[in-house]
């Protein structure tokens, strides 16, 4: 309703200026006005008063209509795209939306030969969790750990999760050095957190495969040895990150 007083007052505003316009112009065709400034904005204001709300409803009001529909479909169209990229149980990306970051992001360290490294996390023993503290406790703390991982990153970093217990982690302009510290991090304080089950306390620990990408390499390449290094990590004792440089 704002807006069709808006659009309203506009018309009367433009009625007026160019009544005013046509009375300055009037002297220059031979016409002298005898109207008064007070007469004429009585005139315009009535004139406009008259015609502004037909041309409102005629005009305007189905233009905007059209414009808050496009706006709506647009707003729908984009809620969709989020969900299609979005994990419902923790929030963060899925396979398919962190798998389109980490392509991107390829691309970018391809072109700009900037360093990018990668990070697969895997819980340990996730089903022990689910054994004895029921799925819906191994459901908590996936969305616990998953909060972890989103909180301990900045952009343009980027996590999401890429199967039942395992995420990726994509770390843009950082080399492998500094990518192993800031997972090595992110280890500690998950294996520090404490995951209150009811009566019962729970730890959980994850084990960390980081790699850098190698200009020329393609996905399948660079999360197989994301993978490799995940599984050294697993057949190192768990709980911790193991760095592999690519060949
Ligand atoms: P490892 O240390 O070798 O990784 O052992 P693990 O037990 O973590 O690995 P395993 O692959 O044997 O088991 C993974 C478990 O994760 C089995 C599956 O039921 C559980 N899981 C997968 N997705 C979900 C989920 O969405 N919710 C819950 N609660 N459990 C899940
Ligand atoms: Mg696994
Ligand atoms: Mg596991």
């Amino acid at each position: 309703m704002q807006s069709a007083v808006k659009a309203m007052l506009a018309i009367v505003v433009i009625a007026f200026v160019a009544e005013l316009l046509i009375m300055l112009a009037l002297p220059f065709f031979g016409h002298v006005h005898e109207d008064s400034l007070s007469f004429m904005l009585i005139d315009a204001t009535v004139l406009a008063l008259v015609i502004a709300p037909p041309i409102y409803w005629l005009v305007f009001s189905p233009i905007r209509r059209e414009s808050e529909k496009r706006h709506q479909a647009e707003s729908e169209a984009e809620e969709m795209s989020r969900v299609a990229i979005t994990d419902p149980l923790t929030r963060i990306m899925n396979r398919r939306g962190i798998t389109v970051g980490l392509l991107d992001a390829m691309a970018q360290a391809e072109r700009y030969r900037t360093p990018l490294t990668v990070a697969m996390v895997d819980i340990d023993h996730f089903k022990d969790i689910n054994d004895h503290y029921g799925h819906e406790a191994g459901d908590r703390v996936l969305k616990n750990v998953a909060a972890i991982l989103s909180d301990a990153l900045r952009m343009p970093d980027k996590v999401g999760r890429y199967g039942g217990e395992e995420f990726l982690i994509v770390l843009p302009h950082t080399n492998l050095a500094q990518g192993s510290k800031i997972v090595e991090r992110i280890r500690a304080s998950v294996s520090k957190k404490i995951f209150d089950q009811g009566a019962k306390k729970a730890h959980v620990t994850i084990s960390v495969g980081v790699t850098q990408f190698k200009p020329g390499e393609d996905l399948e390449q660079l999360m197989s040895q994301a993978d490799k290094a995940m599984y050294d990590a697993k057949k190192g004792g768990r709980n911790l990150v193991v760095a592999r440089k690519s060949r």
